[in-house]
């Protein structure tokens, strides 16, 4: 992959962010009265994360990969 920015050879550095699906499921199981910290849960997981790629070299956001 090459940045679009420094025009560097890079391999993007994924990191996991909190995206639409993690704040839905954090709200529904809010909602279906589990213990406070239960809607913390989906912070926790990454498969539920958005995932945001940045360039190693220049430290700017590519692109986010959304799981809506
Ligand atoms: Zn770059």
């Amino acid at each position: 992959f090459t940045c679009p920015y420094c025009m560097n050879r890079i391999i993007t550095v994924t990191t996991p962010v909190p995206g639409v699906l993690t704040w839905l499921l954090c709200t529904g199981i809010f909602v279906a009265g589990c213990f406070l910290g239960c809607c913390l849960i989906p912070f926790c997981m990454d498969s539920l994360m958005d995932v945001r790629h940045t360039c190693p070299v220049c430290r700017k956001e590519l692109f986010l990969y959304k799981r809506l």
